[in-house]
């Protein structure tokens, strides 16, 4: 891959261990990794990027998302309900995707996270019907370019069993673990600077039995990969863990063995001081989602009090049935208003948010390849053009979370370049919008 040297940047927010904030400099991308930072340096043969109106940051990561649902947004049953509710309203509708849903919804979200600042985004797909499979998501997120860390999710307690979901939408758990194993031996790579790394995922405590949570974290443990679910989302959440367990959802996650520096949970709104002291003794990860638990009014999620105490969190735009968008930099934006609004207006600041956003997210998913701007890094580099009227007027970088930019104008990751000029180049999107807007009034017509 030829070189690209980012020229002349307005601010680089390095998200360093000195979180270092470095003005004029320029960053040299060679072989998909950053290979020199500093002021004037020589082009060579480089493309240049011009960047003097830009301020530069990491990728920003998204550690939680259902891509699927991108293909049902704003659903009129589902606007106003509280999370089983909701649930209820589109578990029919999602059971009439299939492989080419899956694709196309998966390929929309990405390019809008992609637009958003993000780099490296995982997914949860937790139901397969007509077909689907997790290679459908692996496939959109390698055609446009994202480094992408799916999860193979699964639901095995039907609505005959007690459990929420209609039983044509649950799995047998054997064969859910046969195909964990199989997508695990497929598309999941290790070694630093992946692009593609596969998790576990068993839906929620409330979806599947639990010996298939034991089981699943018996199986990543062997196969030395990630595990993810949602945890204690809202009172209803809650309530379910003790009626069905006699217990609340941290003591259930630990017993089961889904506490760790290899796990992380979505949501996690309910945890209470000793929950966080678990996760924190543990350094089991949170992906923190809070335009999601505001749209469900599931409630705040203490990320002071997780963060203070050591929680590794990153920030999740979770599925776009329950967002209803999927902007990163929003999400870091409303992280920061929500925890101001509980602790106060110094208990968050945007540099905080933004840094939650990017290296808060990498160390969530196990990455200390990604997440900072560092010689040795992964060149997964977000431009923001300062020059437009979101910012006009502002005196700080930290405008970025304040008022904006909401889109990137450039984005690099692993040295290629994905968006150009506020343009997605990677793949033809406006086709892709025609057909995710064909195949959604195709569901529609259905209901
Ligand atoms: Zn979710």
């Amino acid at each position: 891959m030829p070189e690209t040297l980012i020229r002349n940047a307005h601010t680089v927010l390095t998200m360093d261990d000195a979180r270092q904030e470095l003005t004029g400099a320029d960053i040299r991308i060679r072989d998909g990794a950053i290979a020199e930072i500093g002021e004037g340096l020589e082009p060579g043969g480089a493309t240049i990027v011009e960047a003097g109106r830009c301020v530069v940051t990491p990728g920003l990561v998204n550690t939680h998302h259902h891509l699927y649902q991108t293909l049902t947004r704003a659903v009129p049953g589902g606007q106003d309900a509280l999370l089983f509710g909701w649930l209820k309203t589109l578990y029919p509708i999602w059971a009439r995707f299939g492989p080419n849903e899956m694709f196309t919804s998966a390929q929309i979200g990405l390019a809008e996270l992609a637009l958003s600042g993000c780099t490296l985004s995982s997914d949860h797909l937790y139901l397969y019907p007509g077909g689907a499979r997790l290679e459908d998501t692996i496939h959109a997120a390698a055609e446009l370019g994202l480094r992408f860390h799916p999860t193979r999710g699964a639901m095995s307690i039907g609505e005959s069993q007690g459990g929420l979901p209609p039983d044509a939408l649950v799995e047998d758990e054997a064969a859910i673990l046969e195909d964990c194993i199989r997508v695990i031996d497929t598309f999941h790579d290790a070694a630093p600077g992946s692009m593609c790394r596969v998790g576990v995922a068993p839906c929620s405590p409330f979806s599947v039995s639990r010996e298939l949570m034991r089981d699943a974290a018996l199986l990543a443990r062997d196969k030395g990969v990630m595990l993810h679910t949602h945890l204690a989302e809202n009172d209803e959440d809650i309530a379910y863990s003790q009626a069905q367990f006699g217990c609340r959802p941290g003591q259930y996650a630990e017993e089961l063995g889904w506490t760790g520096a290899d796990v992380w949970h979505a949501h996690c709104v309910k945890l209470d001081g000793q929950e966080i002291d678990l996760f924190a003794r543990t350094k089991t990860g949170v992906a923190h989602c809070p335009c999601s638990n505001c749209r469900l009014g599931s409630g705040i999620a203490p990320v002071r009090r997780m963060r203070d105490a050591g929680v590794p969190v990153g920030l999740g735009v979770d599925g776009s049935a329950s967002n209803d968008a999927g902007s990163l930099i929003g999400e870091a934006r409303q992280t920061m208003l929500l925890q101001r609004v509980v602790n106060g207006a110094d208990a968050m600041s945007a540099r905080e948010a933004l840094w939650i956003a990017t290296r808060g997210g990498a160390e969530v998913l196990g990455r200390d390849d990604c997440g900072r701007i560092a010689v040795g890094q992964r060149a997964d580099l977000a431009l923001w053009d300062i020059g437009g009227i979101e910012s006009a007027g502002s005196w700080d970088p930290a405008a970025l979370v304040l008022a904006g930019p909401r889109k990137v104008a450039h984005l690099f990751v692993d040295g290629r370049e994905i968006v150009r000029d506020g343009r997605i180049c990677t793949i033809d999107l406006e086709k892709a919008i025609l057909r995710q807007n064909r195949l959604a009034q195709r569901l529609s017509d259905l209901v």
